[in-house]
């Protein structure tokens, strides 16, 4: 380890303060490190690299229309938590969910950010575009949005409500609630935007695209939605821990019954993992313990723009589409020799049809086109 990558231990005795285990921090950077594709080697230099911000990037955080889900998910992460340590990085100087203040005192805040600049803006729910549907401080949210997205020197959007409407814009969306990319091409505000679709988000993208972003000095490789490469490379379908039961035709046909006690696939019972791209199976929930099919439910495609029409109802398996099975029973090895050929094959053709219903095909080096 250089120099340069060493933690001073000032900083170290600053976590500890805060009750941050030196052990516990170079555990979570070593979770970071693999995070964002890097290898343990990384592990100083994401330290240092922490350490180093410390200096503290400030963020404007707005809520808009959305039921501030984003912010719980990300305060209830658990410890060392992605909060804390974002928290220590970032200056959230703006998010009215956490924040002390409240009235004439939390404008006044908005303002000195505003005049300031500089900062990431990080928002979370969407734009309403009908007139007197959504309304901050006396002010249209559409509004508020140009006038902070102006000096901000980049946008997330965090969640699937700032991505593009996702619940709140559901049909027949009264308040005409549009996403972030959608909202600043309308006031002519041309922006970085990163898009972190997901319902909530998952906490752990942020970090990642922050870290990377400190490591590395720029910004991740985003897909044609402007979410990171390095989180929607993949489809659910791809990663997921029952897909040999998929591949091998063992469905769950209903809830409550033997098969779903044996963790068969959910497809039959309304999963939308094929058609859904994201890291969801590998970087799991709440410290990694848990995830949506791992503790039972289908996945409803919340990562997939549109998925609150497209993909409901969310029980109803996706239509038009041939699953594999052998009968819908276990072959044993000698029927199994004669069909699995066959079988396999009808499992990567599905896969691979299932992947062009989505529009979206692998390019060579794994990223999706
Ligand atoms: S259909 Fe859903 S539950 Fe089944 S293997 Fe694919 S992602 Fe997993
Ligand atoms: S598994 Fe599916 S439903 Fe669950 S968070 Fe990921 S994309 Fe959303």
């Amino acid at each position: 380890m250089g120099k340069k990558d060493e933690v001073s231990k000032q900083f170290l005795d600053a976590l500890e303060f805060r009750g941050i285990k030196r052990r516990d921090f170079l555990k979570y950077c070593g979770a970071t490190a693999a995070l964002i594709g890097l290898s343990e080697l990384y592990v100083p230099k994401i330290a240092a690299a922490l350490e180093k911000a410390s200096k503290r990037q400030p963020v404007v955080w707005l809520n808009f229309a959305s039921d501030t889900g984003c912010t719980e998910a990300f305060i209830k992460a658990s410890y060392p938590s992605a909060a804390e340590v974002i928290l220590d990085i970032l200056s959230v100087d703006y998010n009215e969910t956490i924040m002390a203040a409240a009235g004439k005192q939390v404008e006044e805040i908005l303002a000195t950010s505003k005049k300031a600049g500089g900062y990431i803006l990080l928002v979370e729910g969407g734009i309403p575009t009908k007139k007197g549907h959504g309304m901050m401080g006396g002010k249209e949210m559409l509004d508020v949005l140009k006038e902070m997205a102006g000096p901000a020197v980049a946008v997330v959007a965090m969640g699937s409500c700032a991505t593009d409407g996702g619940i709140p814009a559901a049909k027949p969306n009264p308040s005409q609630i549009i996403g972030v990319t959608e909202a600043l091409k309308k006031v002519n505000i041309s922006k970085p935007i990163i898009n972190l679709d997901l319902c909530p988000v998952n906490p752990e993208y942020l970090v990642g695209v922050v870290v990377n972003f400190l490591l590395l000095g720029k910004l991740p490789e985003l897909d044609s939605f402007g979410r990171p490469k390095m989180f929607y490379g993949q489809t659910i379908h791809d990663n997921c821990e029952r897909r040999a039961h998929f591949d091998a035709g063992r469905f769950v046909e209903k809830f409550g019954s033997q098969e779903e006690a044996l963790s068969y696939c959910l497809y039959k019972v309304g999963c939308k993992g094929p058609m859904t791209y994201s890291a969801c199976p590998k970087i799991q929930f709440n410290a990694r313990t848990s995830w949506c099919i791992k503790a039972g439910g289908p996945c409803i495609g919340c990562a997939e723009r549109g998925w609150t029409d497209k993909f409901a109802g969310f029980y109803e398996p996706l239509p038009g589409v041939k699953i594999p099975g052998l009968g819908g029973v276990e072959a044993g090895a000698d029927k199994l020799g004669a069909v699995a050929a066959v079988a396999t094959a009808a499992g990567i053709a599905i896969h691979a049809a299932i992947t062009a219903a989505s529009g979206r095909t692998k390019g060579k080096n794994g990223g999706e086109k």
